[in-house]
């Protein structure tokens, strides 16, 4: 009998103090966001997509040697005398045609050491976290532009030789 009353004592308690508690956080304002009508402002140095503005890369490759997950597929041939001379923005020059700049990022562990050696500044971490896709290949980003001049030998993989 005296169980029967204790129970329903703790009973009673137990929803006088989970009523209190819902009553106190009636009125503090809410820390939800109402995604994706609403999202969160990233830290600037945040890491999600990366991005490689190919104008600026002239292929060293340092990026694709830095990469524990070997995830970036570069391929380059040298530019031949007979060619312009072209420059990144940054007054770097060009040497070298490169024509393929593939990121697999579904290898990417997102370390972005890549991006430190980069002596163009060219390859950057984006705070771009929103790119789900239906099909793995479509995380295999092809950055490159310009097609091979001279006649390509077996592909290689990982960082150029040149
Ligand atoms: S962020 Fe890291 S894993 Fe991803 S491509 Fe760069 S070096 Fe490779
Ligand atoms: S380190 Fe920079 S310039 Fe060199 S290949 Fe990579 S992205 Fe291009």
């Amino acid at each position: 009998m005296l169980n029967y009353f204790r129970e329903i004592y703790y009973g009673i308690v137990t929803v006088a103090i989970s009523m209190w508690m819902t009553l106190c956080h009636l009125f503090t304002p809410a820390v939800t966001l109402q995604y994706p009508t609403v999202k969160w402002n990233l830290p600037d140095r945040a890491r999600a997509r990366l991005f490689n503005k190919i104008e600026d890369c002239i292929g060293c490759g340092q990026c694709a040697r830095v990469c524990p997950t070997d995830c970036i597929i570069i391929e380059t041939e040298k530019r031949g005398k007979d060619e312009p001379e072209i420059f990144a923005s940054d007054g770097t020059p060009i040497k070298l045609r490169t024509y393929v700049f593939d990121i697999d990022m579904t290898k990417c562990c997102y370390c972005a050491l890549c991006t430190f050696p980069c002596p163009t500044y060219c390859l950057v971490m984006t705070k771009e976290y929103e790119y789900s896709v239906y099909d793995k290949k479509d995380h295999i980003y092809h950055f490159a532009v310009d097609e091979p001049r001279l006649v390509k030998a077996a592909p290689q993989h990982g960082a150029p030789k040149a």
